[in-house]
C-alpha cells in the first residue's frame, strides 16, 4: 500500500459510515466502495487508481470548487460525508502532505449556507424508548423521549411522549435526521420516513452522562431551571444523545446552545401525522414541497428568520386563549396601520439572518462578511424600535423591549470593517484604514517598500547605465537584479552574483536584501495583524451572543406578525372571535389556499355552523367533484389558522378553541407503504374514536370506501353514532353513502348538508354552494364524461344506472343487470342495498367445500385462489 493510501485508510477508519471526500490537489477523490456509491448518486465517472494492478482501486472525483453542490446532493440522498483536507501547503510539505478530517456533514448537522434552505429549519432529532417495567401491573403505554436541536440556530427542545405519538411528533418537528439507540430491539425505524436515520451507541443515551453533558454545556448544576422534572429522564437521555452527536460533528464549538426547553405538549393544538399530511399544512401531498401548502401560500415574511418561525406557528398552533388573542391583537394593530406595516416590512427586508449568523460565529465558521451583516442588521434596529414605541398590543411592546440596539458593538464593527468584506478572513484587506494604527503602519511599509524597490531599480539603471536592468522576485532568492549577458561588462563590484541562467545573470545587493526583509515581513505582518483583529471582532461579537439571539427572536416574531397582517389586509381576511366552547360559526368562509390561488372571485364562499342546537355532526353529501372535500378541509384550516394567531378567509368567524384536529381523508398515497387502504383508514379512524374529545374537530372524507358497500356503509353509520353519542365533538363528514342522511331523523345533533348542482342541457354545473338537506342523486357519470371517459362507456353506464335504480326501487333484495349488448345472456349480480346478501360466484364455491376433509394447506390455497378471483 502506498503511504497515501495508508493515510486514506486511517482517515476512513475515523469517519465511521460517512463517505470520505479526500482532497488531492485541486480535486476531491472518493475511493473503493465510497467511489461506487458516489458514482451512482452523484453521477461521477468511476475509474481506478491503479488500472494495471490485480485488484484496481475504484476511484471517482471532482474539482474542488464543486464540493458544496456534490455534498448537498449526497446529503439530500440521506448520506453522511466527511471532508479530509490537506492541512499544509504541499509546496512546503516534506514528503506526504498532512491531511485531516475537517468537517463531518450529516443531514441533521448542516450549517453551511450553500447546503441549507434559508426558509426552512434543519433539525437533528433523537428518540429514546423507555423499557417497559417488568411485571408492571398497569398496562400503561410505553413512553418515549424525543429531543430536537438546530445547529444553525442553537434551538434545543426535548419532551416525553407516549410511544404511539413518535410519528406525530416527528412529523411536527420535520427533522432532517433522527438518531436512535443502535441496540434497541424495540425500536424499528420507519424507513419510508422523509428523514435519514442514524444509529448511535447505547452509551450516548446514558442518563447520568447525558445530564452531565447538558449541565456542562449550559453551565448549570441541574436541569430544573429549564422546566424538566423527574419524569423527564427519557427526554434528557435523548437530549444527551443529540448533544454528544453535535459535539462529535462540530469540533469547533457549540457556544450558541445556551439552553434547552422542556417541551410541554399541553400548550399546543394536537395534530397527528396523517392529519398534518392530508391537510397539506406545511408540505403538499403530491410533491412534498412547501410551495402550494397552507404555509407556502400564506407566507408573506420578509426574512428567513420570519419564514422559519411562521412554519413553527403553523405547525404547532396554540390552545391557550390568552396567547392566541395576544398574537391576534398585534396582527390586528398591524392590519389597521398600513404605513406602519409597510415601514416595518421594508426595514425587515434589509436585515440579515441574525440567528444563523450568530450560530456561525459561535461555531467558528465565520468570516468578515458575516460580521458586516451583523453590523448592518444592528443599523436597522433604531428605526424599527422607534416605529414600535407606544404600540397598544402586548406582543409589539415585547418586541420593542427586546430589540437591544447594541450601539457599541455596532459602531465598533462599522469602524473596523471595510465597505466590501470578503467571505473568508484569509482573503485579507477587510479592515478599514484608520481603525488600527499598527496595521496602517505595516500597510504603509509594505506599500512603501514596493515603491522603494521601483525607485531602486531606476537608480541602479542610471548609475550602471544598464538600460534593461530589472528587479525580479522568486521564492528561492527573494528579490534580485537581473542583467542580460550583453550588458555583462557594466556590472559594478557591489553586485553579488547569485545565479547564472542561459541569457542572463542574477545578483543581489545588501541594500536590496535589507528592504526585501522589510517588505516581505510587512506584508506578512499586516495579514497576521488583520487575522488578530478579525479574531478580536469575532470575540467581541460572540460576547453579545445571548443578547443578539434575543434580538433575532423578536425580529422573527415581528416579521411573522407583520406578514400575517399583510396577507390579512391584502386578502381581506377577518379576525376570528375565539371562544372556550365547542362551537363554530363561519360566514362566507373560503379555503385559504384556493382563495389565494384561484383567480379573484372564482372561489364560492360557504357558511358553516356547528353547535349543539343546530347540529354538531354535519353530513355532507353530493356528487363527486362538487366541493365536499374542499369545504371540510377549509373548516379545519380556518380553525388551525385562527389558533396560530392568524386572521382567516371569511366574512365573520366565531371559533371554539379546539384541542385536537383530526382529518381522515383519502388514503391512496399510503398504498405505497404496503398497507391496504382500508386497513390504514380503519387504524386512523380507530385513533380518532379513541382520542377525540368533546373539544376536538374531526373531518372525515369518504370513510369506508375501501371495502364493500355494506361493510363501508355499516361502519360509517356506526362511527357517526359513536361520535354523536360518546364524543360529541364537532364533526364534518363528507360521504357518498346517501343512506347516512337518514341519521338526521334519529340523532338530534346530526344535520345534513349537500352541495348544490344544477343540470343544464344534460350537463352538470357545479355551484360549489353548500345548502342544507341531503343530496339525492349521484352525478358520477356526468363527471366521468367531463373527465374524458369514452362516450360508449358513458352511455352504457347510464343504462346500468337506470336499471339499477329501477331494480333498487322494485325489490330490496337482488338487483340484476343485463349484460352489455345482450339482454338475454347470463345475468351479473350487483350488491346495492344495505341488508341484501351478495350473490357472488365465490359463495357457491364455499358452499361446495368439505372442510372436514381439507388439510390446512388446502384451505390456505383455496383462500389464495379466492382472493385472486376477487
Ligand atoms: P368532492 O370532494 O366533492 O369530490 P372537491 O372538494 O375535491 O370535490 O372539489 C372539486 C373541485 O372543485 C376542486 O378542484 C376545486 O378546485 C373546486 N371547488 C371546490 N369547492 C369550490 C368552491 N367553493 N369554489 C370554487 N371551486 C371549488
Amino acid at each position: 500500500m502506498t503511504p497515501m493510501m495508508k493515510q486514506y485508510h486511517e482517515a476512513k477508519a475515523a469517519c465511521g459510515d460517512a463517505l470520505l471526500f479526500f482532497r488531492m490537489g485541486d480535486f476531491y477523490e472518493l475511493f473503493l466502495d465510497d467511489a461506487k456509491v458516489a458514482s451512482k448518486i452523484l453521477g461521477l465517472t468511476l475509474t481506478s487508481r491503479d488500472k494495471d494492478a490485480e485488484n484496481p482501486t475504484a476511484m471517482a472525483g471532482f474539482p474542488h470548487h464543486q464540493l458544496d453542490s456534490y455534498l448537498s446532493k449526497l446529503i439530500r440522498a440521506g448520506y453522511r460525508a466527511a471532508v479530509c483536507e490537506q492541512v499544509e501547503d504541499p509546496k512546503q510539505a516534506k514528503g506526504l502532505v498532512r491531511r485531516e478530517i475537517t468537517r463531518l456533514v450529516t443531514p441533521g448537522t448542516l450549517t453551511d449556507d450553500g447546503l441549507l434552505d434559508p426558509r426552512e429549519a434543519n433539525y437533528l432529532a433523537a428518540v429514546y424508548l423507555v423499557s417497559p417495567k417488568k411485571k408492571s401491573k398497569d398496562n400503561a403505554e410505553p413512553m418515549v423521549g424525543i429531543a430536537w436541536a438546530e445547529l444553525s440556530s442553537g434551538r434545543f427542545e426535548a419532551g416525553v411522549f407516549q410511544k404511539s405519538r413518535i410519528e406525530d411528533e416527528l412529523a411536527r418537528i420535520g427533522p432532517a435526521e433522527v438518531i436512535y439507540r443502535e441496540d434497541d430491539a424495540r425500536f424499528s425505524p420507519d424507513t419510508t420516513a422523509p428523514w435519514s436515520w442514524t444509529s448511535r451507541p447505547a452509551w450516548s443515551f446514558a442518563e447520568d452522562a447525558s445530564r452531565d453533558a447538558l449541565c456542562k454545556q449550559f453551565s448549570v448544576h441541574n436541569l430544573e431551571g429549564f422546566g424538566f422534572e423527574d419524569t423527564d429522564a427519557p427526554a434528557i437521555r435523548a437530549a444527551g444523545a443529540v448533544l454528544t452527536y453535535l459535539q462529535e460533528t462540530q469540533p469547533s464549538g457549540l457556544d450558541h446552545f445556551r439552553s434547552i426547553s422542556a417541551h410541554h405538549r399541553s400548550g399546543v393544538l394536537q395534530i397527528d401525522a396523517s392529519t398534518r399530511h392530508s391537510l397539506e399544512i406545511t408540505r403538499t401531498i403530491r410533491s412534498g414541497s412547501r410551495e402550494g401548502s397552507l404555509l407556502g401560500v400564506i407566507d408573506r415574511t420578509c426574512s428567513p428568520m420570519g419564514a422559519r418561525l411562521l412554519a413553527d406557528w403553523i405547525a404547532a398552533p396554540l390552545i391557550d386563549h390568552e396567547r392566541i388573542e395576544s398574537r391576534l391583537d398585534a396582527v390586528s394593530e398591524l392590519v389597521g396601520d398600513a404605513r406602519l406595516r409597510g415601514d416595518i416590512r421594508e426595514t425587515l427586508r434589509h436585515t440579515f439572518d441574525l440567528t444563523r449568523l450568530m450560530a456561525r460565529i459561535a461555531t467558528g465558521r465565520t468570516g468578515p462578511r458575516d460580521l458586516q451583516q451583523v453590523a448592518r442588521t444592528l443599523a436597522n434596529l433604531p428605526e424599527l424600535k422607534a416605529r414600535l414605541t407606544d404600540r397598544k398590543s402586548e406582543r409589539l411592546g415585547f418586541v420593542e423591549a427586546h430589540l437591544h440596539l447594541c450601539p457599541e458593538l455596532r459602531s465598533h464593527l462599522e469602524r473596523a470593517l471595510a465597505d466590501d468584506c470578503p467571505l473568508s478572513a484569509s482573503d485579507g484587506n477587510f479592515i478599514r484604514e484608520g481603525f488600527d494604527e499598527q496595521l496602517d503602519a505595516l500597510r504603509v511599509l509594505a506599500r512603501g517598500g514596493k515603491e522603494w524597490i521601483a525607485a531602486y531599480q531606476q537608480k541602479q539603471m542610471e548609475s550602471t547605465g544598464i538600460q534593461n536592468l530589472k528587479v525580479g522576485y522568486n521564492k528561492v532568492f527573494g528579490y534580485f537584479l537581473e542583467v542580460t549577458n550583453s550588458q555583462r561588462d557594466k556590472i559594478p563590484d557591489n553586485f553579488i552574483r547569485k545565479q547564472t541562467l542561459k541569457n542572463c545573470e542574477r545578483f543581489i545587493t545588501p541594500e536590496l536584501k535589507e528592504y526585501e526583509e522589510k517588505v516581505l515581513s510587512a506584508d506578512d505582518q499586516a495579514s497576521s495583524r488583520e487575522q488578530i483583529l478579525f479574531q478580536n471582532l469575532r470575540q467581541q461579537t460572540h460576547q453579545h451572543l445571548p443578547i443578539l439571539q434575543e434580538v433575532a427572536m423578536v425580529i422573527a416574531e415581528l416579521d411573522v406578525l407583520a406578514a400575517l397582517a399583510e396577507i390579512a389586509a391584502v386578502r381581506k381576511w377577518v379576525r376570528p372571535q375565539l371562544t372556550d366552547d365547542s362551537i363554530l360559526r363561519i360566514e362566507a368562509g373560503r379555503h385559504p389556499v384556493l382563495d389565494v390561488t384561484l383567480p379573484q372571485g372564482e372561489f364560492v364562499p360557504n357558511d358553516c355552523v356547528q353547535s349543539p342546537e343546530t347540529g354538531m355532526i354535519l353530513l355532507i353529501t353530493g356528487p363527486n367533484m362538487a366541493g365536499k372535500s374542499t369545504y371540510i378541509r377549509q373548516i379545519a384550516l380556518i380553525t388551525l389558522m385562527a389558533q396560530a394567531g392568524s386572521f382567516v378567509p371569511a366574512e365573520k368567524a366565531t371559533i371554539g378553541i379546539a384541542d385536537r384536529i383530526f382529518a381522515r381523508v383519502g388514503a391512496s398515497d399510503e398504498l405505497s407503504r404496503g398497507q391496504s387502504t382500508f386497513m390504514v383508514e380503519m387504524v386512523e379512524t380507530a385513533r380518532i374514536l379513541n382520542t377525540a374529545t368533546s373539544r376536538s374537530l374531526v373531518i372525515l372524507d369518504e370513510i369506508g370506501r375501501g371495502t364493500s358497500t355494506y361493510d363501508g356503509l355499516s361502519l360509517a353509520w356506526a362511527i357517526t353514532e359513536h361520535l354523536h353519542e360518546q364524543i360529541g365533538c364537532r364533526t364534518l363528514f363528507a360521504t357518498h353513502y346517501h343512506e347516512l342522511t337518514q341519521l338526521e331523523e334519529t340523532l338530534p345533533r346530526v344535520a345534513n348538508l349537500n352541495v348544490a348542482v344544477k343540470e343544464w342541457n344534460d350537463e352538470v354545473v357545479f355551484l360549489h354552494r353548500i345548502v342544507s338537506g341531503g343530496a339525492d342523486k349521484s352525478y358520477g357519470i356526468h363527471v366521468a364524461r367531463l373527465a374524458g371517459i369514452p362516450k360508449t362507456v358513458n352511455e352504457r353506464a347510464k343504462d346500468v344506472l337506470a336499471q339499477l335504480e329501477v331494480d333498487h326501487r322494485d325489490s330490496l333484495d337482488r338487483p340484476t343487470i343485463s349484460a352489455a349488448g345482450d339482454s338475454t345472456s347470463k345475468q351479473n349480480h350487483y350488491q346495492l342495498t344495505l341488508f341484501g346478501i351478495a350473490d357472488h360466484p365465490l359463495l357457491e364455491d364455499i358452499q361446495k367445500l368439505d372442510i372436514n376433509s381439507m388439510t390446512p394447506i388446502e384451505a390456505m390455497q383455496f383462500l389464495q385462489a379466492a382472493k385472486q378471483a376477487l
